[in-house]
């Protein structure tokens, strides 16, 4: 589960240049500030064997955020895409005092992002789907874009992976029906998650309930949870959550983040759910003001 892929054999010029270019774009941004690399990582994507098929390779690159001397402001940021040949889209509306969007080139997509205070600034961008042998297609998603949890049916393809979503099965003589035709979803959808590539809402709370958790009220965006140290700037911490696991053992998750000021100190707060168990995850830290 847990793939470091700069230890990956033969990484792709497609991850090469994607990381380049997040980078070169987040250093005009900020020509006084090195962006960093918080995680590198890869999601594996599976047919019906459990061994993968192919990967994609995805970065989390922190901009900017700490005494950064001025923020360049969410437009300006999506500027810096569209002048590099990106299609970015806003995405509305986010949580009061947070930013997102959706940059596209080609099969290349970048989640950007700004936490609330002003906080982070974070791009998470990802390869199309890199195939070992027989180059399949796209699948809806894999385990790091999906928005909540990969179905685990069909491992984000939205298709039944008994006939690959083909309306006969082949095989015998072709003329067979696959067992998915039957149903609503229609033939060649997943049944579990009715082709969406991701669970249902209620899968989800199934998943949770595997795991023993609640459902969330949906009240806190941050839920208040006791504040670490030892961390000197937001950019560290966030580089400390992306290496945690989930007790579920799954590290993926879109963390969101709010930095605010305390009596003394900053107060830098992680949010994301789970997506491995749909858990709600959250971190905070207290860090020296600058
Ligand atoms: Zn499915
Ligand atoms: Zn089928
Ligand atoms: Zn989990």
């Amino acid at each position: 589960m847990d793939e470091v892929f700069s230890e990956h054999p033969g990484t792709p010029e497609s991850a090469v240049w994607l990381k380049g270019e997040l980078l070169r774009i987040a250093s005009a941004l900020y020509p006084d500030r090195r962006p960093v690399v918080a995680r590198e990582w890869t999601d594996p994507v599976r047919l019906r064997d459990p061994a993968p098929v192919g990967h994609r390779f995805l970065f989390l690159c922190c901009v900017g955020g700490d005494d950064r001397p001025s923020s360049p402001g969410f437009d300006d940021v999506l500027r810096a895409f569209t002048t590099e040949g990106w299609t970015a889209h806003r995405r509305s509306p986010g949580p009061p005092g947070e930013s997102w969007a959706t940059a596209r080139r080609e099969d290349f997509e970048v989640r950007v992002y700004e936490g609330s205070g002003p906080g982070l600034l974070t791009f998470t961008g990802w390869t199309p789907v890199v195939y070992t042998g027989r180059q399949l297609g796209r699948p809806w998603f894999t385990l790091s874009t999906v928005p909540g949890v990969l179905c685990d049916d069909c491992h984000g393809w939205g298709v039944c992976l008994l006939c690959e979503g083909r309306p006969y099965s082949g095989g015998s003589g072709g003329y067979g029906r696959c067992v998915c035709a039957g149903n609503n979803a229609g033939p060649g959808k997943c049944i579990e998650c009715g082709g969406s590539g991701a669970l249902t809402a209620k899968a989800t709370s199934w998943v949770r309930k595997r795991y023993g958790l609640p459902d969330p009220d949906g009240t806190e965006s941050f839920p208040q949870v006791p504040a670490e140290r030892g961390y000197d700037s937001a950019t560290s911490a966030l580089i400390a959550v992306s290496e945690r696991p989930c007790a579920c053992g799954e590290f993926r998750c879109l963390w969101r983040n709010a930095i605010t000021d305390a009596d003394d100190h900053t107060l830098a707060r992680f949010a994301g759910t789970c997506q491995g168990c749909a858990a709600p995850r959250a971190y905070a830290f207290e860090l020296p003001r600058h």
